[in-house]
């Protein structure tokens, strides 16, 4: 028999949830992460319709939408004039919240299901599959130890080493972009996003709860000096005419847009969920929800098989893949909405973005970016 029912590899938010979605029905599973502390990093922000069914499944639904800030809509701008405006409707809300919080309530739940599955500072070295169960090298500080279980599942991020090690290649796919970001004190009562399509490329400014703002900047091949307070404030002002309040002190953070897919998602009892599997652009907001969304169909398909001895995988697989293709070609077409753009091409895109925004299309539009059919 082997030790476990499941071995999960990474508490980001999807090992996380699925953690949760699997003790809650009595699957012995255990979640090795490799940092003691926690991830502080701000990334994600924006929980979907699919994201929130998953955290309502998980048992901290309420509590996320207790914290979270509720958006009104959205409003898309160019030179001045606003193109298209949005409100989310009550069944299809999209909440903010950001990750670190997000984080810290799964975790808490994970640990009130189990004291014992969530074991911090043990890095995974190696997983194999053996055929009749998969084996994980844990590296819990006092040397390696080896561990067996039913299924195990690889959430350990984009960077995947054990991906990599898997030799499961990762493939890039269309939509890439720099961008800076910065996440401010602001007095606002707006409940809407703005994203400002602009000729020196996208701006976009969301109400976080709390008091603050998230201002994200494409970097339009570093010709701007994004990286300090003051550029950052500056590269605002000029493209949108909007002074923002940025301390002189705040520290914007570059990062890098890409889009890829995991080769393969699954390799016998092996199987990769999360950024793992497929890395969306954050402009459009929507990899950690699609996470979740496939760690609830992974949860229900090892519930199902654990007790029959045959857990298929391979339904989970084609899903993943399929939702990821969807989810980053719209994600490509929101990042070319916000290229640096003139002449031509920009009348086109705000003629684009006014079609999109007018009643008939409106609708369709507000499911597209609120995650309808992932
Ligand atoms: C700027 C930015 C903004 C974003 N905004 C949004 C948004 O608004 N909405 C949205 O849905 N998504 C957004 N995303 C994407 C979101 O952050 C990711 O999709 C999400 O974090 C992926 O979760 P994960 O659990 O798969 O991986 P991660 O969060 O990367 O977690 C992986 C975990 O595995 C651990 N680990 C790695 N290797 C090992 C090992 N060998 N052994 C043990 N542990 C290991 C790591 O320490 C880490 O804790 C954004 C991303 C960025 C960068």
């Amino acid at each position: 028999m082997p030790d476990h029912d499941v071995v999960i590899v990474g508490a980001g938010p999807v090992g996380l949830l699925l953690g949760c979605l699997l003790l809650q029905e009595g699957v012995d599973a255990i979640v090795c992460e490799r940092r003691a502390d926690a991830d502080t990093r701000s990334r994600a922000i924006g929980i979907h319709r699919p994201g929130l069914e998953a955290l309502d499944a998980a048992g901290i639904g309420s509590a996320v939408r207790s914290e979270a800030l509720r958006l009104d809509g959205g409003d898309v701008l160019s030179r001045g004039r606003v193109l298209a405006s949005l409100d989310f409707a009550p069944e299809r809300p999209v909440l903010i919240l950001p990750q670190q919080r997000t984080d810290a309530l799964l975790r808490g739940r994970l640990e009130e299901l189990s004291a014992q599955a969530l074991h911090v500072g043990h890095v995974v070295r190696g997983v194999r599959d053996e055929g009749d169960f998969a084996r994980v090298a844990v590296d819990g500080g006092q040397g390696l130890r080896e561990v067996t279980c039913h299924v195990a599942v690889i959430a350990d991020g984009v960077h995947s080493g054990l991906r990599a090690q898997l030799g499961i290649p990762w493939r890039d796919r269309a939509g890439a972009g720099d961008y800076a970001m910065l996440d401010v004190h602001d007095d606002g009562v707006e409940r809407r996003a703005l994203l400002h399509c602009e000729q020196g490329g996208l701006v976009e400014s969301f109400p976080l709860p709390r008091g603050r703002r998230r201002w994200v900047l494409r970097d339009a091949r570093g010709e701007n000096d994004l990286g300090t307070a003051a550029g950052f404030r500056q590269e605002i002002e000029q493209r949108t005419g909007i002074r923002p309040g940025i301390p002189d002190d705040a520290q914007p953070t570059a990062f890098r847009a890409a889009q890829r897919t995991a080769g393969a998602v699954v390799r016998g009892r092996v199987v990769l969920a999360g950024d793992a599997a497929h890395e969306i652009s954050p402009i459009g907001g929507q990899g950690m929800n699609l996470g979740w969304a496939d760690a609830v169909r992974l949860a229900a398909d090892i519930v199902r098989g654990l007790p029959l001895g045959a857990v298929d995988l391979g339904r989970y697989g084609r899903r993943v893949r399929r939702s990821a293709r969807t989810a980053q070609r719209r994600s490509a077409f929101y990042m070319s909405m916000g290229a640096p753009a003139s002449g031509m091409p920009l009348r086109a895109r705000e003629l684009l973005i006014r079609t999109l925004g007018t009643a008939p299309l409106r609708g369709w539009a507000g499911g597209l970016i609120t995650m309808r059919g992932l």
